[in-house]
């Protein structure tokens, strides 16, 4: 039977790691805030934020919400960014995507200062992070390498198979694996033969965006299996990439939907808002 791993309790585990992190700001006059704005009023944006902003409270971070109209022009968002990048009491700014079609989101993502772009995505976090610099990095793949790391799953001198190339999931995954000397392919829709590719893999991340796309004809046996994907089913219950069923016999660990990747990416969230307290004093 393959190891479950168990993605609810290492997020709790990494919560209260920043928890005592705070408290140990706090006891310096340090504190820590998000901004967290969100536009208009998509149910799965709504959420998402209320899970984030729970989570601040929960480890003691304060949250700011702005909670803009649907019609809300790009200029006001910009403009709302620009102060609350020269606020000196903002630590990190979010903002919730999608966002509505009159607002273009690679500009919003660049107007976020680097300093305070705790979501990973500017492409100065991304640059730092394909150079190994210091930066924020994406909370979804920093929270797969922490449940890898935290089942004693190694990284070092692994075949690695990333399916998916996208600018949140699949391109900073493979950068993580790579970082942590893993031997990277990275697959996408125009990749031949993906099944050949991914039976390669000791460690196999899908982050397809297709329900239940892998089947254990696509896993080695013994592969460590990560599934990022997240849909609700015709019963309107969640599942993955990955059919659970199918391939939890032949691999060696797998991780859930629910339970597996997604509450990490909140708990990742909370630890790139306290680093944020070190990366801005850069
Ligand atoms: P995305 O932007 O839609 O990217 C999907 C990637 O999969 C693309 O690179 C695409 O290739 C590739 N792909 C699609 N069909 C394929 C096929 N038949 N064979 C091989 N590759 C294929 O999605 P994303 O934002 O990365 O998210 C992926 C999944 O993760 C979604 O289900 C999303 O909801 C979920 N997600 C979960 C979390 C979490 O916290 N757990 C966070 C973010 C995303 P091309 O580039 O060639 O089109």
């Amino acid at each position: 039977m393959a190891l479950r791993i168990d993605g609810k309790a290492i997020s709790m585990q990494i919560k209260d790691e920043c928890k005592e992190k705070v408290a140990s700001y706090k006891e310096k006059g340090i504190e820590i805030k998000l901004a967290v704005i969100q536009v208009g009023n998509d149910p799965a944006s709504s959420v998402y934020v209320g899970n984030k902003k729970k989570a601040c409270a929960y480890v003691g971070i304060e949250s700011l919400s702005y909670e803009l109209p649907e019609e809300t022009t790009q200029d006001e968002l910009l403009g709302l960014i620009k102060t609350l990048n020269e606020r000196e009491d903002v630590n990190g700014i979010l903002v919730q995507l999608p966002l509505p079609e009159q607002i273009d989101e690679d500009l919003v993502i660049k107007a976020i200062d680097p300093r305070k772009d705790v979501d990973g995505f500017h492409p100065q976090s991304v640059g730092a992070l394909s150079i190994g610099q210091p930066g924020y990095v994406s909370c979804t793949p920093a929270g797969i390498i922490e449940l890898l790391e935290r089942s004693g799953v190694e990284i070092e001198g692994k075949e690695c198979v990333v399916i998916g190339r996208s600018n949140i999931v699949g391109k900073p995954m493979a950068l993580l694996l790579l970082r942590k000397n893993g031997t990277v392919t990275i697959c996408h829709s125009r990749t031949k033969n993906l099944k050949e590719v991914t039976k390669r893999a000791d460690i196999l991340v899908a982050a397809i965006g297709k329900p239940k796309f892998i089947t254990k004809e696509y896993v080695k046996e013994g592969a460590v299996v990560i599934d990022v994907g997240i849909h609700r089913n015709e019963n309107n219950k969640l599942c993955g990439d990955v059919d659970y069923d199918d391939v939890e016999p032949v691999a060696s660990a797998i991780t859930p939907v629910p339970g597996g990747v997604g509450p990490m990416t909140i708990a990742m969230l909370m630890h790139n808002c306290v680093e944020s307290v070190a990366l801005l004093k850069k």
